[in-house]
């Protein structure tokens, strides 16, 4: 006599630890995997094992880690749910309760707002300071990081990294930086001395708006730590996000080869059109452009409604680097919750609107913004 149905019909996969040869990666998408006995359990705690329980480890989110590290040129990395927890293990490998972090003032909202909300709870405090400005003086006695972004947003500031690295040396400071807006295709601050590296893989890495997804990779050391505090904290990406992400990797440079070239297309026209009062859009990233969004200011000249009425098939949309060109408008909210006097401070005008560059055709692209400008003309 067989098994009885019940026993059966919870042990049906069989395909397990099967070489198929498929031409890509598996999806493990599991929460645990299997001891064949006591001796095999030893194995896996005296490394000989990779895997044990997902939020530990698992194959998809380590080759997204291992294939960012390798792109930034950095030996070692880890994937995680989300961009901002990257960002969290990134500063808890660094920095512990006592420590100050030293702050560019113009960094993602996101990011602004777990450095002056939620670190302050753990015992490090944060500076924030304008980077464009020597900020050497802003130092402390207890700073044990740098943190800045390779080009900022929505205003699109270019980072000195080879300044922050000197600066850092000099004061034996670790330094970190969200590469985010020019992804690895432009930017390698590894390669310039910087010691972690994060990316929302949520934008270009991934490329489809369709995961939410971090990666943090740099020293081995910090990697390493950072990967504990990971396990310990719950911040695991799921299987198939990871699946995803390195699906969408693949892409990355053909993705922003379009991207970039549309992107500088486009601010050239904006620049030229009389309603823009100004377009932001950064010089001398690299080698191979300059990235692919571009941030206008219409205050002077058109009704901002009316404009994102009549945008037509590019959409407004609250995220970046889709295949799809789409806008954000900052005011209303990645820079929402900051003070007047700030938005001030950083030029987040109530007529800024950051623009997504897609994989579109750019004529198509420059039609869309020139038509909603003339429309929304005061
Ligand atoms: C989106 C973004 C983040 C946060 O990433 P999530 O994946 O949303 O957690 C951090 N930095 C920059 C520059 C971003 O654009």
């Amino acid at each position: 006599m067989g098994q009885a149905f019940d026993t059966k019909s919870v042990h049906l996969s069989k395909k397990f630890n099967q070489d198929l040869h498929s031409k890509t990666t598996p999806i493990y998408q599991t929460s645990a995997f299997k001891f064949k006995d006591l001796d095999d359990i030893e194995k896996f705690y005296a490394g000989e094992k990779e895997y044990l329980y997902s939020r530990v480890g698992n194959p998809n989110p380590d080759e997204l880690a291992e294939a960012v590290a390798e792109l930034e040129g950095a030996p070692a990395g880890l994937a995680s749910g989300s961009g901002l927890s990257a960002i969290l293990l990134g500063i808890l490998s660094v920095a512990k309760a006592g420590d100050n972090i030293l702050c560019s003032s113009d960094i993602y909202g996101g990011t602004y707002e777990l450095f002056a909300k939620e670190l302050p709870d753990f015992g490090i405090s944060v500076t924030f300071q304008d980077f464009n400005q020597d900020f050497e003086a802003a130092i402390e006695e207890n700073t044990v990081l740098l943190y800045s972004e390779s080009v900022t947003n929505p205003l699109l500031r270019v980072e000195n990294l080879e300044y922050i690295v000197r600066i850092a040396k000099k004061h034996k400071l670790k330094t970190m930086i969200d590469n985010t807006f020019a992804t690895p295709y432009l930017v390698n601050p590894y390669q310039t001395g910087i010691n972690l590296v994060v990316h929302s893989a949520t934008k270009y890495l991934g490329g489809h708006s369709d995961i939410t997804a971090g990666v943090l990779v740099g020293d081995e050391e910090l990697i390493t730590h950072a990967k504990q505090k990971g396990v310990n904290l719950g911040t695991a990406l799921s299987p198939m996000e990871a699946w995803l992400t390195v699906r969408g990797l693949k892409t990355l440079s053909v993705r922003m080869e379009r991207h970039v070239k549309n992107a500088q297309k486009l601010a050239d026209a904006l620049k030229q059109h009389s309603l823009v009062d100004k377009v932001y859009y950064p010089e001398h990233v690299s080698e191979k452009g300059n990235g692919a969004i571009v941030s206008i200011d219409i205050t002077e000249s058109c009704n901002v409604e009316t404009f994102f009425k009549v945008l037509g098939w590019v959409k407004i949309v609250p995220t970046l680097a889709g295949v799809e060109t789409s806008v954000s408008y900052p005011i209303a909210t990645s820079h929402r919750n900051l003070s007047k006097d700030t938005q001030q401070e950083l030029g987040i005008t109530k007529g800024l609107v950051r623009i997504s560059v897609g994989i579109e055709d750019a004529t198509d692209i420059i039609e869309a913004f020139s038509n909603a400008i003339e429309k929304a003309k005061l």
